[in-house]
């Protein structure tokens, strides 16, 4: 019999999970699978669990927020063998399950979870840790940030705190040197994001049309300090519409970069605190693990069926 392991966090999702659990394991069993379930008992404990098991499992399921995806996706990675790994999103604003077409309903993403396709999904390497979907600096990284949920929404948060700033030198900014297939960029930002993803915090078109979840690139987007009230006007007006700005704004794709800074700078990875860094080497761990998405989007994900469809 093929076996999995749930690994859920009971308390993400405003509880929305916890009635479901039967129905859910119920699913997973009529698809023909021995079910270990594990609640999650802690930050990081879905992490250790995945890190630590010892049964040969054919397939990992969680179930939360972008914690618990992360959490689970970077103890997959350390793992010699890897297995594939189904997703029922709970958390707020899911970008990442949103962006693979991963249903929102918890049953019918528990049915995709087991009975939906395995995609080789890129995975994001930020120096010795693991990202799925975003790995960010920039004013949202406060601590306000890490524990209010509602500021998950990041790019507009961002524009919220921009237009609360009365003057700009009131903004933090970080002097980095970014170094990418052969270019180097050195510029004072505000913020920066790069990603795997066709939305983030809700903001659909700031990262571009062409995102492929397989191409081995991530989208990076980097904004520059505004010099005068005037720029930093124009950089609201920029996120409040979700479009690129290339005059304040650097935005390109890219499977390997690095930042250098002098001081050491926050991050955040997949919305949570990411440490603080001075030197950040990204790479794109291209098609690196099998995610289970619904079998009829999966030529829409991937660069390979955007080939097609460009014939
Ligand atoms: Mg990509």
């Amino acid at each position: 019999m093929k076996k999995l392991l749930f690994v859920y966090n009971p308390h993400a999702g405003k509880g929305l999970l916890k009635p479901k659990v039967s129905d859910i394991i119920d699913i997973f069993v009529k698809a023909g699978y021995d079910v270990t379930a594990y609640p999650t008992q802690s930050y990081q404990d879905a992490y250790r669990k995945v890190t630590e098991y010892t049964d040969p499992y054919d397939l990992v399921v969680c179930s939360g927020g972008d914690g618990t995806i992360d959490e689970v996706v970077t103890g997959m990675m350390g793992r010699e063998k890897k297995i594939p790994i189904g997703y029922i999103p709970t958390g707020t604003t899911n970008d990442f399950a949103n962006s693979l077409k991963i249903p929102r309903d918890i049953l019918r993403a528990a049915d995709n979870a087991v009975n939906g396709a395995q995609f080789p999904c890129d995975i994001g390497q930020f120096n010795e840790d693991i990202f799925v979907y975003i790995a960010a600096f920039g004013l949202f990284t406060d601590v306000s940030y890490q524990t209010n949920q509602t500021a998950k929404n990041l790019l507009g948060h961002l524009a919220y705190v921009l237009e609360g700033t009365k003057r700009i030198f009131n903004i933090p900014s970080y002097r980095i040197k970014v170094t990418h297939d052969g270019e180097t960029i050195e510029d004072e930002f505000i913020f920066g994001m790069v990603t795997n993803s066709r939305s983030v915090g809700g903001f659909r078109n700031m990262v571009g049309k062409n995102v492929a979840f397989d191409d081995g690139v991530f989208e990076v987007t980097l904004i520059k300090m505004p010099k005068n009230p005037i720029e930093l006007q124009e950089i609201i007006t920029a996120l409040l519409l979700e479009q690129t700005d290339s005059k304040h704004m650097y935005s390109f794709k890219s499977g390997h970069l690095t930042f250098e800074s002098l001081e050491e700078i926050p991050w955040t990875l997949d919305g949570e605190f990411g440490g603080d860094h001075d030197f950040v080497e990204i790479y794109n761990l291209k098609q690196a693990l099998n995610i289970m998405v619904p079998k009829k989007h999966v030529e829409e994900l991937s660069v390979s069926g955007k080939k097609e469809k460009n014939k």
